[in-house]
């Protein structure tokens, strides 16, 4: 590796003269707390998913726990999650006061198997969670069909899904609540940030109360129900705003490095690209591959100044979760672990250049040759 040759970072965000005229604007206003433009860009985020009603959450995180204690999961119910997902899905049920419970995945579009998931259900089961991962929907058509016969409620992790569809409809619209994350490395980012959908008015006011003090409206000292602080800043809805203004252009941009990897790649057998399910739309998170020795990969990638990131750890093999939930064992869940041991994301971040792809993807042919 030469020092001339710039590394290239898994992901970047893209923050520039729009986010910064925004935030300037609500530095002179002087209101940093919830104002005009958290109600702005809670507007528009309403307008591209096609929810009537959405809140605000300080995370993605923090979404998902608002959310299951929205739709009312009772304490110490279970809430089927999949076995390869970030860990903050999970942790979200157990801040929730319930228990999480991992099924497998289809080892063909990495989202939750269904199948596993019916099997999974038990007298105690509350509610589902299907998580849209890596840009793509989860089966809806089936996991909707589950919740209906088992009479689940079912709560979207669309955490990585700002503009994925799923027959048309934007993911996060289809469950009793879908929770959005605008972390740095989302499709767009207010550097930390969530936001709950939901179509039913009482579980909209639920949100409400539970986000702020259990009060409707701030100014009231009064307090109809037991709530919590889960304001988010207008400086970070300036940013969110200036965000969504590029994200038809984020999404091209993505979706052209993306296709630079399936062009490059195409010829080499050793490596896989995961492609987006039936139904499903595809607003890349990464590019990720299934490949041979994936490991050794990642390796000889970071010796030649590339950075890639590793699957998710299955969650019944985290350290947190097998302490309280004991689940080691008969390891069962092969499709989690083969997707972790032959899994690797590449960046496709907006503001990469074509050719960073290029190089990248020939790394790769050359590791194999
Ligand atoms: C990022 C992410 C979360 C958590 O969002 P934060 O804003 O980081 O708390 C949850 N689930 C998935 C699938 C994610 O990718």
């Amino acid at each position: 590796m030469t020092g001339t040759t710039p590394r290239i970072p898994q992901v970047q965000p893209w923050i520039g003269e729009e986010e910064k005229a925004l935030v300037d604007g609500v530095i002179q206003d002087n209101w940093l707390t919830e104002g005009a433009r958290c109600k702005e860009f809670a507007q528009r985020l309403l307008e591209l998913i096609d929810a009537p009603y959405g809140v605000f959450a300080p995370n993605g995180t923090l979404a998902l726990a608002l959310a299951l204690l929205a739709v009312e999961v009772p304490l110490g119910a279970e809430v089927i999650v999949p076995n390869s997902t970030f860990v903050g899905s999970a942790s979200a049920v157990i801040l929730a006061g319930a228990r999480p419970v991992f099924v497998d995945i289809d080892p063909d579009t990495l989202q939750i198997d269904v199948d596993q998931a019916e099997k999974a259900v038990t007298a105690s089961t509350a509610a589902i969670m299907p998580v849209h991962l890596m840009g793509v929907s989860a089966d809806m058509d089936a996991v909707m069909s589950l919740a209906e016969r088992r009479g689940l409620r079912v709560v979207e992790d669309a955490a990585q899904g700002i503009g994925v569809t799923y027959r048309d409809r934007h993911v996060g619209t289809f469950g009793d609540a879908g929770c959005f994350s605008f972390f740095a490395d989302k499709t767009i980012t207010t550097g930390e940030g969530g936001f709950v959908t939901c179509r039913s008015p009482q579980t909209y006011e639920r949100l409400r109360l539970l986000r702020n003090q259990g009060r409707l409206e701030s100014g009231s000292f009064i307090h109809a129900a037991v709530g919590f602080n889960f304001r988010i800043t207008d400086v970070q809805a300036a940013i969110g705003i200036a965000q969504l203004g590029k994200l038809d252009q984020i999404i091209s941009r993505k979706r052209a490095n993306h296709a630079q990897y399936e062009e490059t790649l195409r010829c080499n057998p050793h490596v896989w690209i995961y492609r987006a399910p039936v139904g499903s739309s595809h607003v890349p998170f990464r590019c990720a591959l299934r490949c041979e020795r994936a490991f050794e990969l990642a390796e000889y990638l970071d010796s030649h100044g590339i950075d890639t990131r590793r699957f998710f750890y299955p969650l019944h093999q985290q350290p947190c979760f097998v302490d309280a939930f004991g689940f080691m064992g008969d390891a069962p869940f092969p499709h989690s672990i083969g997707a972790y041991e032959h899994g690797l994301l590449l960046p496709v971040y907006p503001t990469m250049p074509q050719e960073a792809v290029i190089r990248i993807a020939s790394t790769i042919n050359r590791f194999y040759e």
